[in-house]
């Protein structure tokens, strides 16, 4: 069966109505047109728990992603901060395969850092659908003018190491902490090698991602090079910014049938 690959909708960043065509999320080039690429890693990386056995079958051919853009925000945003953007992933990944997986250590990244994060605001459009928009059209003219620079304080982007083959997206979900009376607005997209956090007039749901707001900063030219030293969290469940890894998922979920066990005896 061949997949069409147009479909009539309304574009994510411009808002025009018709033709839509396929967005990679993360872009093709980031690792994303590569299903082989995510099995590998599992020879790269010793320790990893063996959760890549299903791996194969989950892993679409086109790559990730959605008929989300038309197809001059996907070639102008693609033309400006693809390759920027792949070439960050890249050097995340590089980390990860010289840290086998565990790096504990500040690693230097040469990037252009705003080029950077448009394409992890362009992907934060594509996840979060045509509403959003409306509800940011500070952020449409962020990404449509390439020149343009800095993020609102109200809203911050956070990144860490994602080792997990399984992807995750959500578009802005509001989480309750009750334990710490808090609530949280935020949006997640989590891929190999990296994940992201959009904070949304909130608090970060969890301390660990680092800040990288300032990449906004910098002029669309800049070239820079950063010493990071970024988390690696495990991507396990489809919740947003749950960073608990499997083990703790199966020990949680014992603990709460024993409970409901005690109850009800
Ligand atoms: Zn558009």
């Amino acid at each position: 069966m061949t997949r069409a690959r147009k479909k009539i909708g309304t574009c994510c960043i411009c808002g025009k109505k018709g033709n839509l065509s396929f967005e990679h999320v993360p872009p093709r080039s980031a690792f994303n047109n590569h299903p082989v690429f995510v099995a590998n890693i599992k020879e790269l990386i010793g320790n990893w728990d063996g959760e890549l056995r299903s791996i194969k079958g989950k892993v679409h051919q086109l790559g990730a992603g959605d008929y989300t853009l038309c197809e001059k925000c996907n070639n102008d945003t693609g033309a400006w901060y693809g390759n920027a953007f792949a070439d960050w992933a890249y050097q995340a990944f590089r980390v990860l395969t010289f840290a086998r997986g565990e790096p504990s250590l500040y690693y230097s990244f040469r990037v252009f850092p705003l080029r950077v994060i448009k394409q992890i605001v362009c992907m934060f459009f594509s996840s979060n659908g045509p509403g959003f928009r409306t509800v940011h059209p500070e952020l449409v003219k962020f990404v449509l003018d390439r020149e343009a620079r800095h993020l609102k304080p109200s809203i911050r982007i956070y990144t860490y190491y994602n080792l997990a083959p399984v992807s995750r997206q959500s578009g802005v979900a509001s989480l309750l902490n009750v334990e710490r009376r808090q609530g949280y607005t935020f949006s997640e997209i989590a891929y190999l090698p990296l994940g992201y956090l959009m904070t949304l007039d909130s608090e970060v749901p969890d301390k660990r991602p680092i800040d990288i707001s300032f990449f906004a900063d910098y002029l669309y030219d800049d070239r820079k090079e950063f010493s990071l030293k970024l988390p690696v969290l495990p991507v396990y469940t489809y919740f947003p910014a749950d960073y608990r890894n499997r083990d703790q998922v199966l020990a949680e979920g014992e603990e709460n049938r024993n409970r409901r066990k005690r109850r009800t005896n």
